[in-house]
Protein backbone atom coordinates (compact mmCIF):
# COMPACT_ATOMS: atom_id res chain seq x y z
CA UNK A 1 0.00 0.00 0.00
CA UNK A 2 2.93 2.01 1.04
CA UNK A 3 4.46 1.60 -2.21
CA UNK A 4 1.41 3.03 -3.94
CA UNK A 5 0.71 5.91 -2.08
CA UNK A 6 4.42 7.19 -3.46
CA UNK A 7 3.91 6.17 -6.84
CA UNK A 8 0.29 7.38 -7.29
CA UNK A 9 0.12 11.06 -6.46
CA UNK A 10 -3.07 13.09 -4.72
CA UNK A 11 -5.20 14.74 -8.09
CA UNK A 12 -4.17 18.04 -6.74
CA UNK A 13 -0.37 17.34 -6.96
CA UNK A 14 -1.25 15.89 -10.52
CA UNK A 15 -2.64 18.74 -11.59
CA UNK A 16 -0.02 21.26 -10.18
CA UNK A 17 3.06 18.94 -11.37
CA UNK A 18 0.92 19.02 -15.00
CA UNK A 19 1.03 22.94 -15.06
CA UNK A 20 4.70 23.18 -13.77
CA UNK A 21 5.72 21.15 -16.36
CA UNK A 22 3.42 23.10 -19.54
CA UNK A 23 4.81 25.76 -17.99
CA UNK A 24 8.58 24.35 -18.00
CA UNK A 25 7.91 23.07 -21.55
CA UNK A 26 6.70 27.03 -22.33
CA UNK A 27 3.55 25.70 -23.24
CA UNK A 28 1.12 28.69 -22.23
CA UNK A 29 -1.06 27.69 -19.27
CA UNK A 30 -4.95 27.81 -19.97
CA UNK A 31 -5.38 31.20 -17.95
CA UNK A 32 -8.84 30.22 -16.26
CA UNK A 33 -7.64 26.76 -15.23
CA UNK A 34 -5.39 29.92 -13.58
CA UNK A 35 -8.10 31.12 -11.83
CA UNK A 36 -7.39 34.42 -13.43
CA UNK A 37 -10.20 36.17 -15.19
CA UNK A 38 -9.07 36.74 -18.50
CA UNK A 39 -9.06 40.08 -19.92
CA UNK A 40 -9.77 40.91 -23.33
CA UNK A 41 -9.47 44.05 -25.02
CA UNK A 42 -11.29 44.44 -28.10
CA UNK A 43 -9.89 47.97 -30.30
CA UNK A 44 -12.86 49.20 -32.41
CA UNK A 45 -16.50 49.27 -32.02
CA UNK A 46 -17.50 49.19 -35.74
CA UNK A 47 -19.51 45.99 -37.08
CA UNK A 48 -17.05 43.74 -36.64
CA UNK A 49 -15.19 45.19 -32.78
CA UNK A 50 -18.72 45.73 -31.49
CA UNK A 51 -19.86 42.01 -32.32
CA UNK A 52 -16.45 40.64 -31.11
CA UNK A 53 -16.99 42.36 -27.85
CA UNK A 54 -20.69 41.39 -27.15
CA UNK A 55 -20.21 37.08 -28.08
CA UNK A 56 -17.17 37.43 -26.17
CA UNK A 57 -19.00 38.34 -23.16
CA UNK A 58 -22.17 36.20 -23.95
CA UNK A 59 -19.93 33.27 -24.80
CA UNK A 60 -18.39 33.24 -21.45
CA UNK A 61 -19.26 35.93 -18.39
CA UNK A 62 -16.25 35.33 -16.88
CA UNK A 63 -14.47 36.88 -19.47
CA UNK A 64 -13.21 40.61 -18.87
CA UNK A 65 -14.11 42.46 -21.66
CA UNK A 66 -13.28 46.20 -22.71
CA UNK A 67 -14.06 47.79 -26.00
CA UNK A 68 -12.53 50.67 -27.25
CA UNK A 69 -13.90 53.34 -29.54
CA UNK A 70 -13.47 57.35 -29.57
CA UNK A 71 -17.01 57.78 -30.80
CA UNK A 72 -20.14 57.58 -28.35
CA UNK A 73 -22.27 57.12 -31.70
CA UNK A 74 -21.33 54.91 -34.63
CA UNK A 75 -21.96 56.06 -37.91
CA UNK A 76 -22.76 52.87 -40.08
CA UNK A 77 -21.35 53.05 -43.82
CA UNK A 78 -23.92 50.54 -45.62
CA UNK A 79 -27.07 52.53 -46.50
CA UNK A 80 -25.05 55.48 -46.14
CA UNK A 81 -25.08 55.89 -50.18
CA UNK A 82 -28.99 56.32 -49.91
CA UNK A 83 -28.06 59.17 -47.87
CA UNK A 84 -25.84 60.97 -50.36
CA UNK A 85 -28.36 60.56 -52.58
CA UNK A 86 -31.16 62.24 -50.34
CA UNK A 87 -33.26 58.79 -50.38
CA UNK A 88 -32.39 58.43 -46.08
CA UNK A 89 -32.27 60.29 -43.06
CA UNK A 90 -28.11 60.58 -41.73
CA UNK A 91 -29.77 59.43 -38.19
CA UNK A 92 -31.19 55.96 -39.89
CA UNK A 93 -27.35 55.51 -39.80
CA UNK A 94 -26.56 55.97 -36.37
CA UNK A 95 -25.99 53.69 -33.10
CA UNK A 96 -24.98 53.74 -29.18
CA UNK A 97 -23.09 51.35 -26.58
CA UNK A 98 -25.71 51.40 -24.29
CA UNK A 99 -27.01 47.55 -24.67
CA UNK A 100 -23.19 46.40 -24.93
CA UNK A 101 -22.46 47.86 -21.92
CA UNK A 102 -25.70 46.29 -20.17
CA UNK A 103 -24.28 42.77 -21.38
CA UNK A 104 -21.40 43.63 -18.88
CA UNK A 105 -18.76 44.96 -21.68
CA UNK A 106 -16.57 48.06 -20.10
CA UNK A 107 -16.57 50.68 -22.33
CA UNK A 108 -14.08 53.29 -22.63
CA UNK A 109 -14.47 56.02 -25.13
CA UNK A 110 -10.85 56.51 -26.16
CA UNK A 111 -8.94 56.10 -29.16
CA UNK A 112 -6.21 53.82 -28.33
CA UNK A 113 -2.87 55.37 -29.33
CA UNK A 114 -0.36 52.53 -29.31
CA UNK A 115 0.03 48.71 -28.31
CA UNK A 116 2.84 47.09 -26.58
CA UNK A 117 2.74 43.57 -27.57
CA UNK A 118 5.20 42.00 -26.03
CA UNK A 119 3.99 43.99 -22.39
CA UNK A 120 0.62 43.10 -23.63
CA UNK A 121 -0.47 46.57 -22.91
CA UNK A 122 -2.17 49.07 -24.87
CA UNK A 123 -2.04 53.06 -24.58
CA UNK A 124 -5.17 54.69 -24.44
CA UNK A 125 -5.62 58.58 -25.55
CA UNK A 126 -5.72 60.05 -22.10
CA UNK A 127 -2.44 57.83 -21.22
CA UNK A 128 -4.27 55.09 -19.20
CA UNK A 129 -2.53 51.82 -20.16
CA UNK A 130 -4.62 48.70 -20.70
CA UNK A 131 -3.29 45.13 -19.84
CA UNK A 132 -4.60 42.28 -22.06
CA UNK A 133 -4.36 38.53 -22.38
CA UNK A 134 -5.62 38.78 -25.95
CA UNK A 135 -6.42 41.32 -27.84
CA UNK A 136 -8.98 42.06 -30.94
CA UNK A 137 -7.78 44.72 -33.20
CA UNK A 138 -10.94 45.91 -35.58
CA UNK A 139 -10.12 49.80 -36.21
CA UNK A 140 -11.58 49.11 -39.91
CA UNK A 141 -9.55 50.67 -43.09
CA UNK A 142 -8.36 53.94 -43.59
CA UNK A 143 -7.51 56.53 -46.20
CA UNK A 144 -4.15 55.92 -48.14
CA UNK A 145 -3.44 60.21 -47.84
CA UNK A 146 -0.20 60.05 -50.08
CA UNK A 147 -1.22 57.28 -53.00
CA UNK A 148 -2.98 59.64 -55.24
CA UNK A 149 -1.39 62.67 -56.05
CA UNK A 150 -3.31 66.08 -54.99
CA UNK A 151 -5.20 63.82 -52.47
CA UNK A 152 -4.61 64.46 -48.98
CA UNK A 153 -6.83 64.93 -45.56
CA UNK A 154 -7.43 68.68 -46.53
CA UNK A 155 -8.47 67.42 -50.10
CA UNK A 156 -11.18 65.38 -48.39
CA UNK A 157 -12.84 68.36 -47.72
CA UNK A 158 -13.34 69.87 -51.03
CA UNK A 159 -13.40 66.33 -53.02
CA UNK A 160 -15.30 63.87 -49.85
CA UNK A 161 -14.47 60.61 -50.01
CA UNK A 162 -17.19 59.64 -48.04
CA UNK A 163 -15.80 56.16 -47.42
CA UNK A 164 -16.24 56.73 -43.45
CA UNK A 165 -19.87 57.45 -42.59
CA UNK A 166 -20.76 60.31 -40.57
CA UNK A 167 -19.24 63.93 -41.67
CA UNK A 168 -18.02 63.35 -45.42
CA UNK A 169 -21.41 61.57 -45.66
CA UNK A 170 -23.31 64.59 -45.37
CA UNK A 171 -20.88 66.45 -47.25
CA UNK A 172 -21.08 65.06 -50.47
CA UNK A 173 -24.57 64.78 -49.99
CA UNK A 174 -24.56 68.68 -49.67
CA UNK A 175 -22.48 68.99 -52.34
CA UNK A 176 -24.58 67.32 -55.10
CA UNK A 177 -27.81 69.51 -53.36
CA UNK A 178 -25.86 72.07 -54.00
CA UNK A 179 -24.62 71.75 -57.32
CA UNK A 180 -26.42 73.31 -60.45
CA UNK A 181 -28.29 71.20 -63.01
CA UNK A 182 -25.85 70.60 -65.71
CA UNK A 183 -22.44 69.93 -63.68
CA UNK A 184 -20.86 67.04 -64.22
CA UNK A 185 -20.21 64.75 -61.00
CA UNK A 186 -16.87 62.54 -60.95
CA UNK A 187 -16.32 59.69 -58.97
CA UNK A 188 -12.24 58.07 -58.43
CA UNK A 189 -12.38 54.61 -58.03
CA UNK A 190 -9.11 52.67 -56.43
CA UNK A 191 -7.30 49.55 -57.41
CA UNK A 192 -8.70 46.33 -55.16
CA UNK A 193 -8.33 45.72 -52.18
CA UNK A 194 -10.36 48.24 -50.32
CA UNK A 195 -13.50 48.56 -48.08
CA UNK A 196 -16.79 47.31 -49.98
CA UNK A 197 -15.78 47.69 -53.74
CA UNK A 198 -19.63 47.00 -54.51
CA UNK A 199 -20.95 50.01 -52.47
CA UNK A 200 -19.10 52.30 -54.81
CA UNK A 201 -20.90 51.00 -57.66
CA UNK A 202 -24.00 51.08 -55.88
CA UNK A 203 -22.66 54.57 -54.86
CA UNK A 204 -22.45 55.17 -58.80
CA UNK A 205 -26.02 54.18 -59.58
CA UNK A 206 -27.62 56.15 -56.52
CA UNK A 207 -26.08 59.25 -57.57
CA UNK A 208 -27.28 58.62 -61.20
CA UNK A 209 -30.44 58.23 -59.78
CA UNK A 210 -30.54 61.19 -57.76
CA UNK A 211 -29.34 63.55 -61.18
CA UNK A 212 -31.91 61.70 -63.26
CA UNK A 213 -34.96 62.28 -61.09
CA UNK A 214 -33.66 65.91 -59.30
CA UNK A 215 -31.16 67.56 -61.92
CA UNK A 216 -32.07 65.83 -65.19
CA UNK A 217 -29.10 68.32 -67.51
CA UNK A 218 -26.29 66.91 -65.58
CA UNK A 219 -23.76 63.75 -66.18
CA UNK A 220 -22.00 61.40 -63.99
CA UNK A 221 -18.71 60.42 -64.63
CA UNK A 222 -16.78 57.17 -62.70
CA UNK A 223 -12.97 56.98 -63.46
CA UNK A 224 -12.18 53.26 -62.49
CA UNK A 225 -8.59 51.34 -61.64
CA UNK A 226 -10.40 48.24 -62.35
CA UNK A 227 -11.42 46.70 -65.41
CA UNK A 228 -13.81 44.20 -64.01
CA UNK A 229 -15.88 44.22 -60.58
CA UNK A 230 -18.25 41.73 -58.44
CA UNK A 231 -22.06 41.83 -60.09
CA UNK A 232 -20.81 43.60 -63.03
CA UNK A 233 -23.23 42.38 -65.24
CA UNK A 234 -26.11 43.14 -62.97
CA UNK A 235 -24.79 46.58 -62.07
CA UNK A 236 -24.35 47.33 -66.29
CA UNK A 237 -27.71 46.08 -67.38
CA UNK A 238 -29.52 48.25 -65.08
CA UNK A 239 -26.63 51.27 -65.98
CA UNK A 240 -28.43 50.40 -69.63
CA UNK A 241 -32.18 50.29 -68.80
CA UNK A 242 -31.83 53.08 -66.15
CA UNK A 243 -28.75 55.82 -66.18
CA UNK A 244 -27.83 57.16 -69.28
CA UNK A 245 -25.75 59.53 -67.94
CA UNK A 246 -23.90 57.38 -66.22
CA UNK A 247 -20.36 56.47 -68.18
CA UNK A 248 -17.98 54.21 -66.62
CA UNK A 249 -14.38 54.71 -67.91
CA UNK A 250 -12.81 51.37 -66.53
CA UNK A 251 -8.55 51.18 -67.07
CA UNK A 252 -8.80 49.79 -69.85
CA UNK A 253 -10.22 52.99 -71.64
CA UNK A 254 -7.69 55.26 -69.63
CA UNK A 255 -9.67 55.60 -66.20
CA UNK A 256 -7.33 54.66 -63.49
CA UNK A 257 -7.12 58.13 -62.09
CA UNK A 258 -4.21 59.49 -61.56
CA UNK A 259 -4.49 62.56 -59.37
CA UNK A 260 -6.65 65.41 -58.43
CA UNK A 261 -6.13 69.45 -58.45
CA UNK A 262 -8.88 70.76 -55.90
CA UNK A 263 -8.32 74.10 -56.70
CA UNK A 264 -8.93 74.02 -60.15
CA UNK A 265 -11.16 71.07 -59.33
CA UNK A 266 -10.25 68.35 -61.92
CA UNK A 267 -10.02 65.00 -61.64
CA UNK A 268 -7.06 63.33 -63.73
CA UNK A 269 -6.95 60.24 -65.38
CA UNK A 270 -4.42 58.20 -67.81
CA UNK A 271 -6.10 59.43 -70.74
CA UNK A 272 -7.64 63.09 -69.73
CA UNK A 273 -8.47 65.62 -67.20
CA UNK A 274 -12.29 65.87 -66.02
CA UNK A 275 -13.99 69.49 -64.77
CA UNK A 276 -16.24 68.36 -61.69
CA UNK A 277 -18.81 70.08 -60.37
CA UNK A 278 -18.86 67.75 -57.69
CA UNK A 279 -15.97 65.07 -57.05
CA UNK A 280 -16.33 62.24 -55.01
CA UNK A 281 -12.47 60.37 -54.76
CA UNK A 282 -12.29 56.98 -53.00
CA UNK A 283 -8.75 56.67 -52.79
CA UNK A 284 -6.70 53.24 -51.91
CA UNK A 285 -6.97 52.11 -48.51
CA UNK A 286 -4.86 50.56 -45.26
CA UNK A 287 -5.88 49.28 -42.80
CA UNK A 288 -6.89 51.49 -39.38
CA UNK A 289 -3.92 53.30 -38.19
CA UNK A 290 -3.17 51.05 -34.67
CA UNK A 291 -2.94 48.22 -36.51
CA UNK A 292 0.25 49.36 -38.18
CA UNK A 293 1.25 50.69 -34.65
CA UNK A 294 0.38 47.77 -33.10
CA UNK A 295 3.28 45.97 -35.57
CA UNK A 296 -0.07 43.51 -37.05
CA UNK A 297 -0.54 45.12 -40.55
CA UNK A 298 2.62 44.08 -43.16
CA UNK A 299 4.06 45.77 -46.25
CA UNK A 300 0.22 46.06 -48.20
CA UNK A 301 -0.77 47.78 -45.11
CA UNK A 302 -3.47 45.18 -44.29
CA UNK A 303 -2.99 42.44 -41.47
CA UNK A 304 -2.53 38.84 -42.24
CA UNK A 305 -4.40 36.33 -40.38
CA UNK A 306 -4.80 32.68 -39.57
CA UNK A 307 -7.86 31.69 -40.74
CA UNK A 308 -9.45 29.57 -37.85
CA UNK A 309 -8.61 32.22 -34.84
CA UNK A 310 -8.32 35.27 -37.39
CA UNK A 311 -4.93 35.87 -34.64
CA UNK A 312 -2.34 37.91 -36.40
CA UNK A 313 0.15 36.26 -38.27
CA UNK A 314 2.91 38.99 -37.08
CA UNK A 315 2.37 39.58 -33.49
CA UNK A 316 1.03 36.92 -30.87
CA UNK A 317 -2.26 37.44 -28.81
CA UNK A 318 -3.25 39.70 -31.12
CA UNK A 319 -6.59 39.06 -33.46
CA UNK A 320 -7.05 41.07 -36.23
CA UNK A 321 -10.83 41.24 -37.40
CA UNK A 322 -13.61 43.28 -40.29
CA UNK A 323 -11.68 45.13 -43.18
CA UNK A 324 -8.20 45.46 -41.51
CA UNK A 325 -7.83 42.17 -41.71
CA UNK A 326 -6.14 40.25 -44.85
CA UNK A 327 -8.78 36.91 -44.59
CA UNK A 328 -7.84 35.17 -48.37
CA UNK A 329 -10.78 35.52 -50.29
CA UNK A 330 -13.41 36.78 -47.93
CA UNK A 331 -14.60 39.98 -49.02
CA UNK A 332 -14.28 43.61 -46.79
CA UNK A 333 -17.55 43.57 -45.81
CA UNK A 334 -20.01 44.60 -42.70
CA UNK A 335 -21.27 41.17 -43.39
CA UNK A 336 -18.11 39.51 -42.92
CA UNK A 337 -16.71 41.56 -40.25
CA UNK A 338 -19.83 40.04 -37.91
CA UNK A 339 -19.11 36.20 -38.76
CA UNK A 340 -15.51 36.73 -38.53
CA UNK A 341 -16.01 38.17 -35.03
CA UNK A 342 -18.41 35.35 -33.76
CA UNK A 343 -15.72 32.86 -35.36
CA UNK A 344 -13.09 35.00 -33.53
CA UNK A 345 -14.89 35.13 -30.09
CA UNK A 346 -15.14 31.47 -29.97
CA UNK A 347 -11.91 31.14 -30.78
CA UNK A 348 -10.34 33.19 -28.32
CA UNK A 349 -13.07 31.97 -25.49
CA UNK A 350 -11.98 28.76 -26.31
CA UNK A 351 -8.02 29.49 -26.07
CA UNK A 352 -7.94 31.02 -22.94
CA UNK A 353 -9.81 27.76 -21.75
CA UNK A 354 -6.87 26.07 -22.88
CA UNK A 355 -9.07 24.59 -25.72
CA UNK A 356 -8.47 24.06 -29.33
CA UNK A 357 -10.75 26.38 -31.62
CA UNK A 358 -12.72 24.56 -33.75
CA UNK A 359 -12.57 24.78 -37.51
CA UNK A 360 -15.31 27.51 -38.84
CA UNK A 361 -17.14 27.86 -42.47
CA UNK A 362 -17.90 31.50 -43.31
CA UNK A 363 -20.69 32.82 -44.87
CA UNK A 364 -20.80 36.44 -46.88
CA UNK A 365 -23.84 37.86 -48.36
CA UNK A 366 -23.97 41.57 -50.27
CA UNK A 367 -26.89 43.73 -51.42
CA UNK A 368 -26.75 46.41 -53.82
CA UNK A 369 -29.04 49.15 -54.36
CA UNK A 370 -29.13 50.53 -57.79
CA UNK A 371 -32.58 52.37 -56.92
CA UNK A 372 -34.71 53.04 -54.13
CA UNK A 373 -36.47 49.09 -55.40
CA UNK A 374 -34.03 47.67 -57.34
CA UNK A 375 -31.48 45.34 -55.77
CA UNK A 376 -29.18 42.52 -56.28
CA UNK A 377 -26.77 40.86 -54.20
CA UNK A 378 -23.71 38.33 -54.08
CA UNK A 379 -23.06 35.53 -51.40
CA UNK A 380 -20.37 33.38 -50.92
CA UNK A 381 -19.32 30.49 -48.49
CA UNK A 382 -15.31 29.96 -47.38
CA UNK A 383 -13.34 27.69 -45.49
CA UNK A 384 -9.84 27.31 -44.60
CA UNK A 385 -7.58 25.60 -46.63
CA UNK A 386 -3.99 25.09 -46.01
CA UNK A 387 -4.04 28.55 -43.88
CA UNK A 388 -6.08 30.27 -46.00
CA UNK A 389 -10.04 31.03 -46.86
CA UNK A 390 -10.85 30.15 -50.02
CA UNK A 391 -14.32 30.67 -51.31
CA UNK A 392 -16.22 26.89 -51.68
CA UNK A 393 -16.82 26.50 -55.76
CA UNK A 394 -20.89 26.14 -56.45
CA UNK A 395 -21.50 27.70 -52.89
CA UNK A 396 -22.61 30.70 -53.44
CA UNK A 397 -23.43 33.33 -56.32
CA UNK A 398 -24.85 36.90 -57.68
CA UNK A 399 -28.70 37.47 -58.43
CA UNK A 400 -29.58 35.45 -61.77
CA UNK A 401 -29.14 38.09 -64.74
CA UNK A 402 -32.75 37.98 -65.93
CA UNK A 403 -34.75 38.32 -63.06
CA UNK A 404 -38.09 40.54 -63.90
CA UNK A 405 -38.54 43.78 -61.88
CA UNK A 406 -40.53 42.36 -58.73
CA UNK A 407 -37.52 40.14 -57.54
CA UNK A 408 -35.19 43.07 -57.88
CA UNK A 409 -37.72 45.05 -55.71
CA UNK A 410 -38.19 41.90 -53.41
CA UNK A 411 -34.46 41.83 -53.11
CA UNK A 412 -34.46 45.52 -52.52
CA UNK A 413 -36.75 45.03 -49.35
CA UNK A 414 -34.28 41.73 -48.28
CA UNK A 415 -31.85 43.94 -48.20
CA UNK A 416 -33.11 46.87 -45.67
CA UNK A 417 -33.85 43.49 -43.61
CA UNK A 418 -30.68 42.65 -43.56
CA UNK A 419 -29.89 45.94 -42.34
CA UNK A 420 -32.16 46.39 -39.69
CA UNK A 421 -31.06 42.59 -38.59
CA UNK A 422 -27.49 43.34 -38.18
CA UNK A 423 -27.82 46.15 -36.55
CA UNK A 424 -29.92 45.52 -34.23
CA UNK A 425 -28.40 42.04 -33.62
CA UNK A 426 -24.92 44.16 -32.15
CA UNK A 427 -26.63 47.14 -31.08
CA UNK A 428 -29.47 46.76 -29.68
C1 LIG B 1 -20.63 53.42 -48.81
C2 LIG B 1 -20.44 52.07 -48.20
C3 LIG B 1 -21.46 51.13 -48.24
C4 LIG B 1 -21.28 49.87 -47.69
N1 LIG B 1 -22.29 48.95 -47.78
C5 LIG B 1 -22.13 47.73 -47.25
C6 LIG B 1 -23.17 46.77 -47.33
O1 LIG B 1 -24.24 47.02 -47.92
N2 LIG B 1 -22.97 45.55 -46.79
C7 LIG B 1 -21.82 45.24 -46.14
O2 LIG B 1 -21.72 44.11 -45.64
N3 LIG B 1 -20.79 46.13 -46.05
C8 LIG B 1 -20.93 47.36 -46.58
N4 LIG B 1 -19.91 48.28 -46.48
C9 LIG B 1 -18.64 47.90 -45.86
C10 LIG B 1 -18.65 48.06 -44.33
O3 LIG B 1 -19.03 49.35 -43.94
C11 LIG B 1 -17.27 47.73 -43.76
O4 LIG B 1 -16.77 46.58 -44.35
C12 LIG B 1 -17.38 47.54 -42.25
O5 LIG B 1 -17.76 48.77 -41.64
C13 LIG B 1 -16.08 47.03 -41.66
O6 LIG B 1 -16.23 46.82 -40.30
P1 LIG B 1 -15.00 47.11 -39.31
O7 LIG B 1 -15.51 46.83 -37.96
O8 LIG B 1 -13.79 46.47 -39.83
O9 LIG B 1 -14.75 48.69 -39.46
P2 LIG B 1 -15.71 49.88 -39.03
O10 LIG B 1 -17.13 49.46 -39.10
O11 LIG B 1 -15.28 51.06 -39.82
O12 LIG B 1 -15.36 50.14 -37.52
C14 LIG B 1 -14.07 50.53 -37.13
C15 LIG B 1 -14.19 51.22 -35.77
O13 LIG B 1 -12.89 51.31 -35.19
C16 LIG B 1 -12.76 52.55 -34.54
N5 LIG B 1 -11.33 52.85 -34.43
C17 LIG B 1 -10.45 53.05 -35.43
N6 LIG B 1 -9.23 53.31 -34.93
C18 LIG B 1 -9.35 53.24 -33.58
C19 LIG B 1 -8.44 53.43 -32.50
N7 LIG B 1 -7.15 53.74 -32.71
N8 LIG B 1 -8.90 53.29 -31.24
C20 LIG B 1 -10.20 52.96 -31.00
N9 LIG B 1 -11.11 52.80 -31.99
C21 LIG B 1 -10.68 52.94 -33.25
C22 LIG B 1 -13.55 53.51 -35.42
O14 LIG B 1 -13.94 54.67 -34.71
C23 LIG B 1 -14.72 52.64 -35.86
O15 LIG B 1 -15.84 52.78 -35.00
C24 LIG B 1 -20.06 49.56 -47.05
C25 LIG B 1 -19.03 50.50 -47.00
C26 LIG B 1 -19.21 51.74 -47.57
C27 LIG B 1 -18.09 52.74 -47.50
Amino acid sequence: MAALTATRPSRRKFIAAALAGAAASGLPRPLLAQGAQPRIVVIGGGFAGATAARFLKRTDARLTVTLVEPNAIFAACPFSNEVIAGLRDMRAQLFGYDRIAADGVVIAHQTATGVDGQARTVTLGNGTKLGYDRLVLAPGSDPRFDALPGYDEAASERMPHAWKAGAQTLLLRRQLEAMEDGGTVVMALPALPYRCPPASYERASLIAYYLKTKKPRSKLVVLDAKDMFSMQRLFENAWKELYPNLEWVPVSSGGNPTGVDVTAMTVSSDFDTYKAAVANVIPPQKAGRIAELAGAADRTGWCPVDPVTFESRLVPNIHVLGDAAIAGAVPKSAFAGNVAAKICAAAVARLVRGETPAEPKFVNNCYSLVAPDYGFSVAGVYQPVNGQWLEVEGAGGASPADAPRAFRSQEAKFANGWFNTITSEIFG
